[in-house]
């Protein structure tokens, strides 16, 4: 087992952290940190993420896209601002859905320019009363002649309000009576839907919003034409996903030590540096083991994608892992820098409600928990 990068992988995160931080964080520092960025700074944060592979990561080269290992896929992820990653990852999310489980013309008509980040995916999943249990959905199509008329809303959707194409899941007529669960494309130049912003506790500036679709015609064309693979294809999506929020929380929590790092040799208290004391010496500790387990368990899942084991448990584990160490050392961090630490101009607190923002999306703690169980008993406990 080796821990350390290859070269290659330290060229990518070398270039993934220039890219950040000369284009990308000076971008979200002059914009409001309450508001959700505008179409054209999306697009702007899509073409600087497509040159370091992160709108066409799991596409293969053959079709255009990065085809990248999953690890590095996380590296890349891990450099950005977690902004950065609620934007991308549904995008490249779509992207892949598309690719694998769309039509050659769907393919061709929305793919390349997803990929070069010149038009903005987003996908619908979630409803109103429907959530942690897909199985709820109550969007639903009719035929009108070579179209289908689509009623119902989508919550909580990333990208929804700047988006090109929302990939919805959705309930759609069966030939021979009662309805199936499907997919469809929406193009926004072709199909009318509202998307209002919804604004959230952390990560704001990632546009998020409420989709509602009334009457809204879409060519029977762009329905998807799932098969067996599909379902397949559209899990690994989701394993993949996981330990890259995971590592968005790591972005955040490593900031975090990097400032009560500083922060302990500057500050005095009783006549002596505060990193002199011996409690704070073990905060700074359980926040760099924190930050240190979370990393390795999100490189650990993503690694046993690259190497075809089986990474349900483990990739939920990751993510649920993450996201709750990391909350705790930002705490931790806060609490080293006294008022400081609550203060607005410092950004810690920021950064705490950035942190809790990721434990909702692909996958709260609560279901993460039932999915690593089922792997640890052979138990479903969701349906049984
Ligand atoms: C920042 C952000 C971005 C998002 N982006 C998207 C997106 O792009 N597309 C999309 O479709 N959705 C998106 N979502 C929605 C997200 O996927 C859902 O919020 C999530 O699936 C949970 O659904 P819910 O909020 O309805 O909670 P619910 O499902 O109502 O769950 C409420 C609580 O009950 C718990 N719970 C539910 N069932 C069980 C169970 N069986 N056992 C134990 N506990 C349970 C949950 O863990 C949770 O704590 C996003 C959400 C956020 C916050």
């Amino acid at each position: 087992m080796d821990f350390k990068l290859t070269e290659d992988q330290m060229m990518l995160v070398d270039a993934a952290r220039k890219i950040s931080e000369r284009h990308i964080q000076p971008l979200l520092a002059s914009r409001g940190k309450r508001t959700a960025l505008s179409r054209q700074d999306v697009l702007e944060i899509l073409s600087k993420a497509a040159d370091v592979g992160l709108t066409s990561a799991r596409i293969p080269e053959e079709g255009g896209g990065m085809g990248m290992k999953m690890l590095d896929y996380g590296l890349v992820m891990e450099q950005m601002p977690p902004t950065v990653g609620l934007i991308v990852q549904p995008h490249e999310a779509t992207t892949t859905r598309i690719y694998f489980g769309g039509s050659p013309e769907q393919k061709s008509k929305f793919v390349p320019r997803l990929i070069e980040g010149t038009l903005i995916g987003a996908t619908g999943s979630t409803e109103p009363d429907c959530g942690s249990d897909p199985r709820g959905i109550k969007t639903t199509g009719e035929w009108r002649g070579d179209d289908i008329i689509v009623n119902g809303r989508k919550q909580w959707i990333s990208n929804s309000t700047v988006c090109d194409v929302i990939h919805i899941t959705c309930r759609i007529p069966r030939e021979e009576g009662g309805y199936r669960m499907g997919r469809i494309l929406v193009d926004r130049s072709e199909s009318a839907f509202d998307a209002e912003e919804v604004e959230m506790h952390g990560l704001c500036q990632a546009p998020l919003g409420e989709v509602s679709f009334t009457d809204c015609r879409v060519p029977r064309s762009n329905i998807c034409p799932d098969d067996e693979n599909t379902a397949r294809l559209l899990t690994i999506t989701w394993l993949a996903n996981r330990p890259a929020v995971g590592l968005m929380a790591v972005h955040l929590a490593q900031k975090a030590l990097d400032m009560a790092r500083e922060y302990v040799g500057v500050r005095k208290q009783f006549g002596k540096h505060i990193g002199a004391f011996q409690s704070i010496q073990v905060d700074l500790a359980d926040m760099e083991t924190l930050v240190m387990s979370s990393r390795l368990l999100c490189y650990n899942a993503l690694s046993a994608i690259d190497h075809d084991v089986r990474a349900n448990g483990l990739s939920a584990m990751a993510k649920r892992y993450a996201v709750d160490a990391c909350d705790r050392a930002i705490a931790l961090a806060m609490r080293v820098h006294g008022a400081m630490g609550l203060s607005a101009e410092l950004g810690l607190e920021q950064m705490a409600r950035d942190v809790r923002t990721l434990s909702i999306p692909d996958g709260t703690p609560g279901i993460l928990a039932l999915i690593q169980g089922r792997e640890l008993t052979g138990i479903d406990a969701f349906r049984s």
